[in-house]
């Protein structure tokens, strides 16, 4: 018999978590030799999620869930649900259906044959705009030109089957500015691609925007590859011949015309070149140096107020049940 958990990360799903249960039980019922738990992730709701979590966790045995002491991001979430999943491997999903459960059969089935990571391809982003995909193009080419030690898998999510294997490597990354798509593609093992139609969101609103989106990238790229940081000496280097053949050019030209080379417009654009380049540079090192700033404080990647109805409590690295009165 085997033991798979599911992990869903919710945060203000009320409204799609009744539809959620039925419509995933009905597909993996069906699937013999194996027993599904599932493992919700409450990141922090300002709704009534966590009232209906409760409400499903009594009411069905194989629901479990946890709750945050408030929202600490979808890639905190996940890592709780890969830190308390048990059995032989998890299933990551998102709460409001996009990712269609019908699938879940097909991932088991190559699990069994023997693949450790199972990653859902989305082959539709007809529901996404223009920018969106445009945004999203010019991602991943620069990934796949700068990160030397794998590529980023092109449309794949967090929508996966991982063995128990991956999900102990996960385990041990424990960086705080989580950029999880690429930490599947460094824990490596065998991987195999399905394909999967993106549904409609069943309820509620997505959280995304194109902040969001901008930052996850700048976190994909800082913590995945320094390629900008060596882009910038090189652009450096450059930019410094050229000045320099420049000067030349302008010294001979005093000296054997006795013309000063016109003046104000070069002026300009080279002052304002370089000093948007100098601004460009120190950004970049910024992000690198706001990664470090953001992993030497060493805290937490989430903290969880409540399991299955217990407060928890968070000592000296563990969550035990809060023992009220006995501090
Ligand atoms: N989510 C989360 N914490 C957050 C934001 C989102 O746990 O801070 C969950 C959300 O409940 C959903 C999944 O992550 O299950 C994907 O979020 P969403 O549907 O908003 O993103 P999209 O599908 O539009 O990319
Ligand atoms: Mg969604």
């Amino acid at each position: 018999m085997d033991k798979i958990t599911i992990i869903v990360p919710c945060y203000n799903e009320e409204a799609g978590i009744d539809f959620f249960y039925p419509e995933v039980q009905k597909h993996v019922e069906k699937i013999p030799d194996c027993e599904f738990n599932y493992l919700f992730i409450n990141d922090g709701s300002r709704d009534n999620t966590l009232e209906k979590l409760r409400t499903l966790a009594k009411k069905y045995p194989n629901v479990s869930y946890l709750s945050f002491s408030r929202n600490f991001g979808k890639e905190s979430a996940m890592m709780a649900g890969i830190d308390y999943a048990e059995g032989d491997a998890v299933i990551i999903m998102d709460a409001d259906l996009q990712h269609p459960a019908s699938k879940i059969p097909e991932m088991v089935n190559y699990w069994r044959q023997g693949y450790d990571d199972v990653c859902g391809k989305r082959i539709d982003r007809a529901g996404e705009t223009f920018i969106k995909r445009t945004c999203a193009n010019i991602f991943y080419a620069i990934m796949k030109k700068f990160s030397t030690s794998y590529e980023l898998q092109r449309n794949v999510g967090d929508f996966r089957l991982l063995d128990k294997r991956c999900v102990e490597a996960l385990r041990l990354m424990r960086e705080n500015q989580r950029f999880t798509k690429g930490l599947f593609t460094w824990v490596g093992y065998k991987k195999i691609e399905i394909p999967f139609e993106v549904q409609e969101r069943v309820a509620g609103t997505t959280t995304w925007n194109y902040v969001a989106l901008f930052n996850l990238a700048i976190k994909g790229m800082t913590s995945f590859t320094t390629a900008p940081l060596h882009l910038m000496t090189f652009l450096g280097m450059t930019v410094s011949f050229g000045a320099m053949a420049y000067m030349v050019f302008v010294i001979l030209m005093a000296l054997i015309y006795g013309e000063p080379v016109a003046g104000y417009p070069t002026l300009m654009t080279v002052i304002l070149f370089l000093g948007g380049m100098q601004l460009l540079a120190l950004g970049i090192i910024g992000e690198y140096l706001s990664q470090i700033f953001h992993e030497t404080k060493n805290r937490p990647i989430y903290l969880i107020d409540e399991f299955n109805g217990e407060k928890m409590i968070y000592r000296h690295g563990v969550y035990t049940e809060r023992d009220i009165g006995k501090r």
